[in-house]
């Protein structure tokens, strides 16, 4: 791992020979490893040089959220490919303290505060393994319908899923307008895939989130999917409404946001998520 420990040593004058390697599990899509000299640790992952564009964008979102000031991630060095494989180094931060979940709330509002002109970003990425593209726009009804909603269902037709769940999700796409004919969000900073997996404390007790799919969007939609895969109380809600308020319309709009990860989760996974999507579709369009 030559460029690794180039990097590593340049960064910090460990050198390369002194580096051990362990592997550390959790990750869905990446191998993950602590490199450490006995003294000091680092975090890497490895994939295969083809996903290096996924870690450059992972290292643009960690700095983004980074340059926020509001909740901690890992520090990144820099990611490149080495030895046959495409990697990303950054900090390794000691997980598995006790969360504070208004605490989390309240710096999770805040970065939501962080806003942009425009929805997008300034780098594709990706969520999960699939492809998520983030061109800059001025409409956030429009962004969602063509690279969120639009681009999963394309790549639903492409998978062969079921085309009656593609027809009717193509059928609610087409009248996405409904939605956001009174609701005007502002482009707000977003983890992009806040699922519990990707969020935990460091040892003194500091929420940290990491793994990003950044984009500036609707925050209703880093909500949705904290709902999707999990369960934030009510003193997680209260808390974040105190600095970021939330707009009544948010339950309707909470189905529409995790559509798109429940069709990702069915181009990705299949199983029992197409029939869990075409649920969803139909709640969404008796909305219409
Ligand atoms: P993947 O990209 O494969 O989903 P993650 O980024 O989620 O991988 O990382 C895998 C696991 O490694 C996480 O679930 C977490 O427990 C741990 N982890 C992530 N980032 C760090 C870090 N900077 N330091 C230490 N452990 C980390």
């Amino acid at each position: 791992m030559t460029a690794v420990s180039t990097l590593v040593a340049e960064l910090t004058g460990i050198k390369s020979a002194q580096l051990n390697r362990s592997s550390v599990s959790g990750g869905d899509i990446n191998q993950a490893w602590c490199l450490s000299d006995g003294q000091r640790k680092f975090f890497m992952k490895t994939n295969e040089p083809s996903r290096l564009p996924m870690f450059e964008a992972e290292q643009a979102g960690l700095e983004a959220i980074k340059n926020s000031q509001t909740i901690r991630v890992p520090d990144v060095f820099g990611c490149g490919i080495e030895s046959g494989h495409a990697f990303i180094l950054m900090e390794f931060l000691e997980l598995g303290g006790l969360m504070d979940e208004e605490l989390f709330a309240r710096q999770l509002a805040k970065m939501h505060q962080h806003t942009h002109s425009q929805f997008g970003f300034a780098i594709d990425n990706t969520i999960g393994s699939s492809p998520q593209t983030n061109r800059f726009s001025n409409n956030w009804g429009e962004f969602w319908c063509e690279q969120r909603l639009g681009q999963q269902l394309e790549l639903a037709k492409n998978n062969h899923l079921d085309s009656k769940m593609i027809e009717a999700g193509e059928g609610l796409n087409a009248q996405l307008a409904v939605f956001f004919s009174d609701y005007h969000p502002q482009a707000s900073l977003l983890h992009g895939d806040l699922w519990g997996g990707n969020q935990a404390a460091d040892q003194a007790g500091n929420p940290v989130i990491f793994d990003p799919a950044c984009y500036y969007g609707d925050h209703e939609a880093d909500l949705a999917m904290m709902e999707l895969f999990g369960q934030p109380g009510c003193a997680f809600f209260t808390a974040y409404d105190e600095v970021f308020p939330i707009d009544s319309g948010y339950s309707v709009r909470r189905d529409l946001y995790n559509l798109y990860h429940v069709i990702n989760h069915a181009n990705l996974f299949g199983g029992g998520y197409t029939a869990s999507a075409r649920r969803l579709i139909d709640k969404l369009l008796a909305q219409t």
